[in-house]
């Protein structure tokens, strides 16, 4: 029996010694679309004027669970040609999502990447670089209104081998304009022989529309609806495999484009829908069929001289839509500011036809001049609202103010600005914020926004800004409900894990979701909610009860289910939450303290965010390696184990069979000798 094992044992070797002579090499690099450029960092550059590696096969797989989801993204590229090449994993990803797992498979090792605080993944990325090892890591971006993040990594693989990608992230959908909506990018940049992608829904509410679309970015091609499976109510699972013919059809180099997953749900005229899973509730609020309340609007529009030219016009032409539509019930106002602060009218006043046509009379006459007082328009607006009366309100009220530039007259210190606005609204008053352009000041709009229960909105001077003013105006246009509390039987939840349960607003086509931890110690079965708010004609008080139990049972491992779903909802609004807190507040104690939550949330739950990174280093010669290497199939793994976690002979004496071990711990030896040698080379 000894021979076979000599044959394998030399067979292997032959192996291993070929494939140290074209050891692995990669990187990895992250960037986002606007402002990077790829980093790219090679060891080891070889001919590649051979046949290109192949995309093999690409499966998608996206469950949606409650609004929560969970893409996996898996790609498998082959080298065939004789030496070793460069092949690129690379996908686009939602604005909103968290990478949640990274894994690769390269020359038949798993390599598993980590979570680390950035500043420890730049170290380990920097140590790693610094010893000549190959490292990468993976980042988010911070921006305020941030754009799709691509995640790209580069490797150099070893001759005739398949590399495996594993890709997941996660996200909330949030409900927007009456939908909830989800995309998945995919542009291959050829035609790939197995592709599939499943999109799972489960929605306990069950759906009132619900399109699945593939939409080719060709400018041409119609979206291709895509057949539903709708086993019951609440699920519908989608699958897309087209062919090799149906991808060439699409064009050359195959797929470009994205799934549109557009749904909604059906909405009751009430208190919503709670979900419980394994210690964690969501709650769902969006009602329907009740009335748009009344609204008290003033806009607060700059006309300094940065303003002038198409800002001006495109502004003008966004407030003479905007302006017509304000409902007649409605009550509203217009204060402009440059250096000094003016007026249209003393007080507000009723949206009424006369009323309007003398606004948007008073709109066309604008002219662009001076500095730029953004307090001063400020105070004035929250002045006028003292005035008409803030006490005991029966309509909602907001400010829309619109700038392009930076304070430069009357108080222009940041935090005081928005220190002294914060204290006279008094969470009596929402304060919506739109930059226009990109000289604004980001940070300022943004912490006199979110601490005011707004909105900012960063406006872009290209595209059309005229329709993107007006969209955003038809957002906030509709409130059906202010003032709003939603409270919890006190002993079933943990207070310190409930997300924003308090809100100034909600509007048509939103959604407002609540979620926190349920008490481990509380011993009743029923949780009950209760969701107070001003409507149009009384203040409502809604009540709805949960039994304390799980909905969908806890080991349940179904394609519509994703693990812990209540739980990582939660986690990600948690995160989300915090990370707008730590740049909202204007206390430097309270930032870290806000940072060192988010920061512990996105390690435990393992996500990338802007405080985290993945970071993944190549083994070093040493045998210390940061990240578990992990071989596919069996045959090899007890070697590798010896090999890559500097395991002792004695476990490879250990195992099945001696001779084999010899053999290999042979070839282990063969091999070093080989990467010291090319080390003393290089
Ligand atoms: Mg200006």
């Amino acid at each position: 029996m000894a021979f076979p094992h000599l044959v394998l044992g030399l067979i292997l070797l032959s192996v291993l010694c070929l494939a140290s002579s074209f050891p692995l090499a990669w990187h990895i690099t992250c960037f986002t679309k606007e402002t990077d450029s790829p980093h790219v960092h090679q060891l080891f550059r070889k001919d590649v004027s051979k046949t290109p590696p192949i995309i093999a096969s690409i499966f998608v797989d996206s469950t949606i669970n409650t609004r929560f989801v969970s893409t996996t993204i898996k790609k498998e590229i082959v080298n065939s040609a004789k030496v070793s090449q460069d092949v690129t994993f690379r996908f686009q990803l939602p604005p909103d999502a968290f990478i949640s797992d990274f894994m690769m498979i390269i020359d038949g090792i798993r390599y598993q990447a980590e979570v680390k605080p950035k500043e420890e993944a730049q170290k380990a990325f920097d140590e790693a670089r610094e010893k000549g090892q190959n490292a990468g890591q993976v980042k988010q971006s911070d921006s305020v209104d941030s754009t799709t993040d691509e995640f790209e990594i580069n490797i150099n693989v070893s001759p005739n081998t398949a590399s495996v990608f594993h890709l997941q992230f996660q996200e909330l959908l949030h409900r927007d304009k009456g939908v909830l909506q989800h995309m998945i990018y995919l542009s291959p940049g050829q035609v790939v022989e197995n592709l599939e992608a499943n999109i799972y829904i489960k929605e306990p509410q069950g759906f009132s529309s619900i399109d699945v679309t593939w939409e080719q970015e060709d400018g041409q091609t119609p979206a291709k609806q895509l057949e539903q499976d709708r086993p019951s109510d609440e699920v519908v699972h989608v699958n897309f495999a087209p062919s090799m013919e149906e991808q060439e059809m699409a064009s050359d180099l195959g797929l470009n484009g994205h799934f549109n997953v557009v749904y909604d749900v059906i909405h009751d005229d009430g208190p919503g829908d709670i979900q419980i899973h394994n210690g964690y509730f969501v709650h769902h609020i969006s009602p329907e069929g009740i009335p748009i309340t009344r609204k008290n609007v003033i806009f607060v529009i700059d006309v300094s001289g940065s303003m002038s030219g198409n800002k001006l016009t495109q502004t003008k032409s966004a407030l003479n839509t905007i302006i017509g539509e304000v409902r007649d019930f409605d009550m509203f106002s217009i204060i402009i500011f440059s250096d000094t602060i003016e007026t249209w009218e003393t007080s507000l006043v009723s949206a009424t036809k006369a009323k309007k046509e003398k606004a948007l009379k008073y709109i066309r006459s604008l002219n662009a001049d001076g500095g730029t007082d953004l307090h001063g328009g400020l105070v004035k607006a929250v002045d006028m609202f003292e005035t008409y009366g803030l006490e005991s309100p029966s309509a909602f009220s907001m400010i829309i103010m619109l700038t392009d530039g930076v304070p430069t007259e009357g108080k222009t210190n940041r935090d005081e600005i928005v220190n002294d606005i914060t204290e006279k609204i008094q969470n009596r008053i929402a304060l919506f914020c739109l930059g226009f352009g990109s000289n604004v000041d980001d940070l300022l709009l943004e912490r006199l926004a979110f601490n005011n229960q707004g909105v900012y909105k960063q406006i872009s001077v290209n595209g059309d800004p005229s329709n993107e003013l007006t969209g955003f105006y038809d957002e906030v246009a509709s409130p059906l409900l202010f003032n709003i509390d939603i409270q919890y039987t006190s002993a079933a939840v943990d207070p310190a894990t409930l997300t924003q349960s308090s809100f100034i607003s909600y509007f048509q086509g939103k959604e407002l979701v609540v979620s926190g931890k349920l008490n481990p110690s509380f011993t009743g079965n029923e949780l009950l909610a209760t969701v107070m708010a001003n409507s149009l004609n009384d203040r409502v008080n809604w009540q709805l009860s949960k039994e304390v139990k799980d909905d969908v049972p806890v080991n349940e491992t179904s394609p519509y289910v994703v693990a812990d779903f209540a739980e990582r909802l939660w986690a990600y609004l948690t995160i989300k939450d915090l990370l707008l807190q730590s740049r909202i507040t204007m206390l430097e104690s309270k930032r870290e303290e806000f940072r060192e939550k988010a920061l512990n949330m996105s390690l435990h739950y393992r996500f990338v965010t802007p405080l985290t990174s993945l970071v993944i280093i190549q083994a070093d010669n040493d045998s210390v390696l940061p990240f578990s290497g992990q071989r596919n199939d069996d045959g090899l793994a007890e070697f590798e184990d010896y090999i890559f976690k500097g395991g002792s002979n004695a476990d490879c004496v250990k195992s099945s069979n001696q001779i084999t071990c010899f053999c290999l711990t042979l070839a282990w030896v063969v091999l070093r000798l080989m990467y010291m040698h090319k080390n003393l080379l290089n």
